[in-house]
C-alpha cells in the first residue's frame, strides 16, 4: 500500500488548514494540525490546555518537549493507513530534528504569502467556538453573519489573531520555522506555491508539483 506522508507550511493565514484539508479528504490522508489539538485542549480545560493557554494568546511557540509530545502520541495512534498530512509542525530546528529520525517525508509544501496580505487575512479570519470551521470575513464569508454554516454556533476570532500576537507570531516564524525549511530545502523536499490565487488554483498546483492526481471538486 502505498503511504504518503506531507508537510505543509506557511506563514499565519497561508491556507495551510485548508489546502491540508482538500489532500486529506481526497487521499485519504489524517489531517494534523497541532494548533487545533492545542485549540481543542484549551478550549476543554485539560491540563495540557492549561499549559499551553498564555504561550498561545501572547503568539509565542509552546515549548518543544510539549509539541513533540503531542506529535508523537498523535502518530502513534496508527490511524493513517494512506498517510498523513501535518500541518504546523515542525515550526524551530529541534522540532524538525525529531521528525527527520522518527519518521521520513515525502514532500514539504510551502505556501508563499507576503507579511502584508498576512495581516489582511488573519484579522478577517473567524472560527465556530462549535465546531473550529475557518470562515474569513473578506473571502469565505458565513450566510447568516456571525453564524456557522455547517452547525449554527458562534463564530469567534482566535484569541491570537489580533494585531500584536500576530506580530509576535510573524517574529517567530521568520526566526525560527523559515530555517526548518531550508533544512527541508536541503534534502529537496519543498515545493513552494504561491497562496494568493483561489483555495481550488492552490491546490491544483500543489497536486502538479508533487505529481498526484489532478484535483477536481466534487
Ligand atoms: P497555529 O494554529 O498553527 O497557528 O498554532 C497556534 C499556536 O499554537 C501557535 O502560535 C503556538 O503557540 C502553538 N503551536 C502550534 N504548533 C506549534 C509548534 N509546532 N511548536 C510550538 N508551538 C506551536
Amino acid at each position: 500500500m502505498f503511504v504518503r506522508k506531507y508537510v505543509i507550511m506557511g506563514v499565519q493565514g497561508s491556507g495551510k488548514g485548508t489546502q491540508a484539508g482538500l489532500l486529506a479528504a481526497d487521499l485519504d490522508l489524517v489531517h494534523i494540525a497541532v494548533g487545533d489539538i492545542f485549540r481543542w485542549n484549551v478550549q476543554n480545560h485539560t491540563k495540557l490546555g492549561a499549559q499551553v493557554r498564555r504561550t498561545m494568546a501572547a503568539g509565542l511557540l509552546v515549548s518543544d518537549d510539549l509539541v513533540e509530545g503531542v506529535v508523537r502520541d498523535r502518530l502513534a495512534q496508527h490511524d493513517w493507513n494512506y498517510g498523513f498530512i501535518i500541518d504546523g509542525f515542525p515550526r524551530n530546528q529541534r522540532q524538525a530534528e525529531f521528525f527527520l529520525e522518527s519518521y521520513d517525508i515525502d514532500g514539504v509544501i510551502q505556501l508563499d504569502l507576503p507579511d502584508g496580505e498576512v495581516h489582511r487575512r488573519v484579522l478577517a479570519r473567524r472560527l465556530c467556538s462549535g465546531c473550529g470551521m475557518d470562515y474569513n470575513l473578506i473571502a469565505n464569508s458565513p450566510h447568516q453573519p456571525g453564524r456557522c454554516d455547517a452547525c449554527g454556533g458562534t463564530l469567534v476570532r482566535r484569541e491570537d489573531d489580533t494585531e500584536e500576537a500576530l506580530a509576535v507570531r510573524l517574529r517567530e516564524y521568520h526566526e525560527k520555522t523559515n530555517p526548518v525549511l531550508d533544512i527541508f530545502r536541503r534534502k529537496e523536499y519543498v515545493v513552494s506555491v504561491d497562496a494568493r490565487p483561489a483555495p481550488e488554483q492552490i491546490q491544483q498546483e500543489i497536486r502538479k508539483r508533487l505529481d498526484l492526481p489532478p484535483y477536481s471538486q466534487s
